[in-house]
This record gives structure tokens, sequence and C-alpha cells, in this order.
């Protein structure tokens, strides 16, 4: 995919890029108010949302286009560049009347092709940046597959938003964040802006400084983060808006590492991960060719693959030995299980030859 990384000709390269600014447009003051202490404090891209999707009926549905004209007076008076969510191809066009620099799609969006089409199709030749959050599922490709929808209309600064993914449990995130999902997402399109919203994933206000620092230590190139004048009088998400100060306040105390690989001690300690990998490898194949050679047996002495009393046995034997190696039970159960899956289709396969 052809994408470019998301940049602005006035705003340095550093990391994080910061987006922030409320949840919800709810007022001409409390946008206005918000957007002139948020640039006080050094921010210098304004999110708000105009059209909210709510779970429920009858909670805050946003303000609607009305809200387009305050984010027009953030920027004519604070000079921010300016962001809203669009969920249909009518929010793309106001939106685009309105002057808006970036448009995002949020989770529940990106997680609709029929939608996610539209708004690509009302893009088409339109040259404005494009925020993807990931689809409330964890489906990578369907996230993949909303940004090449957007590229194919002509899209070219297109960025990943990471909000994590919802999961029945109700834990101590308010979405899973998952970091498997957009660390493999960077390894498949190294080009892309990567931003992580920590607000969306921590759902409190004390989770947003853990996540952010740990979107910096896994090279995240920017933060979305929800910043309202008086959080607790928010009309939507008010456990997790911050103000202006407190993220101020935030950034300051996030520790950024910048990726530089040359070192010599790291390079020797690469290479001892490499050969430990090799034989891993090595070993996993040794394994798979006895499991072939016990499906064999089986098949000659007419005994089923899957010999459910054995695996638990297994399964024991590795996890009392996990215990004595500072290895972590729910990884090795992790591990176990997808080499027994490999294991038993590997022996399947026997079975069905000849
Ligand atoms: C938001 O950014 O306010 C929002 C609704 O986010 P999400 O789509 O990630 O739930
Ligand atoms: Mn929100």
């Amino acid at each position: 995919m052809d994408i470019a990384p998301l940049s602005f000709p006035d705003i340095e390269k550093s990391r994080p890029l910061v987006l922030a600014g409320p949840c919800s447009a709810e007022t001409e003051e409390q946008v206005l108010e918000t957007a002139r202490r948020l640039v006080a404090c050094g921010i210098r891209i304004f999110r708000a949302g105009i059209w909210k999707p709510r779970t429920k009926p009858g909670s805050f549905e946003g303000v609607g286009k009305d809200g387009l004209k305050w984010l027009r007076e953030v920027k004519q008076e604070t000079g921010m560049y300016t962001s809203t969510e669009v969920a249909n191809a009518r929010h793309v066009n106001e939106a685009l009347k309105a002057g808006i620099d970036i448009l995002w799609l949020g989770a529940r969006t990106t997680a609709n092709p029929f939608v996610v089409q539209e708004i690509a199709d009302a893009l088409l030749g339109v040259e404005i940046k494009v925020l993807v959050k990931n689809p409330v599922n964890p489906d990578i490709e369907l996230w993949i597959g909303a940004m090449e929808r957007l590229q194919i209309s002509g899209i070219r600064q297109i960025a990943a938003v990471h909000r994590g993914f919802g999961s029945y449990e109700k834990g101590l995130f308010r979405n899973l964040p998952q970091w498997h999902i957009p660390i493999e997402l960077k390894r498949r399109l190294p080009g892309l802006t990567l931003i992580c919203d920590p607000s969306h994933i921590g759902g409190r206000s004390e989770l947003i400084l853990p996540i952010s620092q740990q979107a910096m230590d896994l090279g995240f190139d920017g933060l979305m983060i929800e910043s309202h004048f008086e959080p607790h009088n928010a009309l939507s998400d008010k456990e997790q808006q911050i103000t202006p100060e407190f993220l101020k306040n935030l950034l300051n105390s996030l520790v950024i590492r910048e990726t530089s690989d040359s070192s010599e001690s790291l390079n020797e300690l690469r290479r001892e991960i490499d050969e430990i990998d090799e034989r891993l490898l090595d070993l996993i194949s040794m394994r798979m060719s006895v499991a072939r050679e016990i499906g064999r047996y089986k098949k000659q002495n007419n005994m089923p693959v899957l010999q459910p009393k054995r695996y638990e046995h297994l399964v024991t034997e590795r996890l009392s030995q996990a215990l004595g190696l500072e290895l972590d039970e729910k990884f090795v159960e992790l591990i176990l299980e997808a080499i027994h899956e490999e294991s038993v289709r590997q022996q399947i396969a026997v079975f069905n030859k000849d």
C-alpha cells in the first residue's frame, strides 16, 4: 500500500505527534476555551467529536453540524489544525465544507466495510488526512482493509489509531490494548503513522500516562488524547478526560527513547536471540517428525488421532516445569496449544495419506 506519513509543514517531526481535545464538542465556550488552553500548552492539533456514536439511545449524541462552526473558529483563532469523526458520506461533505483538516473513522465505522466504502467514495480525489481507528473487534485485516479502501480513493496521508479492542470481560482497561495487533500492523506497513489513543484504551484518566509511555516504548509515532477544560462536567467520557494543563505535565513526564540499533552489545544479544530461535525451530521440526511417526503408528493400530488424556498429562507436566523456569503459565499454555494443534494437523495429514 502506498501510504505517506502524516506530516504538517509547521509541526516538528519529533515523537509524539499529539492530537488533543474533548471527546465531544458541547458548547462554543467549551470548544474555544479548551482549544485556547491546549494551544497555550503547545498542542497544535485539535480533536472534537461532532457526531457521536453512543452505545445507548438517549445519551448525548453530539451537537451535529453546529459544532463545525466552532471548529472553524478554533482554527481561525488559534491556528490549530482541526479533526473530527465522520461516519457517513453526509458527515464527510459537511466536514469538508467546514474546512476540517483531518477526518477520522471511529472504531464502529472501521468494522463496517459498507460504511467505509461510502466514506471512501465521498472522499474520491479529495486531498485530506484521514485517521483510521482500529475496529472494535481484534481483526487486523478489517483495519488494513479500511485503509486500503481510502487509499484506492486517492487518500495518501493515512494514519492508524490504536484505541484498544472490545471484550466481554470488564477488567482494568475499557478496551483491551492487545499490543501485538498494532505491532503486527507496523510490521506489515512500516511507513504507516501509528497513533495510540490511551483515553479510549484506559477509560480512566490515571491510566493515560502508563499507556502513553508503553506506546512510546513500542515506537508509536503519536498520541490522541481526550482533553476537556472541565472534565467533571463533560457530557461524554468524563472519567477519561483530562485538563490541558494535566496533559502538558503528562507529556513532559513521558520518556522518549529514540530508536538506534547500532550498539555492539545490543548486536551481540540479538545474535544470541537469533541462535536460540534457530535451535527452537530445529527442535519444533524434530518434534513434528516424531508426531508424524506417532501418527503412522496410530493409523496402523486403528487408534484415533486425539488422545485427550495424553494431552492433559503433557500440559500438566510442562506447566509444572514452567513454574521453575520463570515462564508465565498462560504463555506456556498458549505455546503448547499451538504446538499441539500443529501436531494434530500433521498426524491427520499422515492418516489421509494413501
Ligand atoms: C472518540 O474518539 O471519541 C471515539 C468515539 O472513539 P472510538 O471510535 O475509538 O470509540
Ligand atoms: Mn470519547
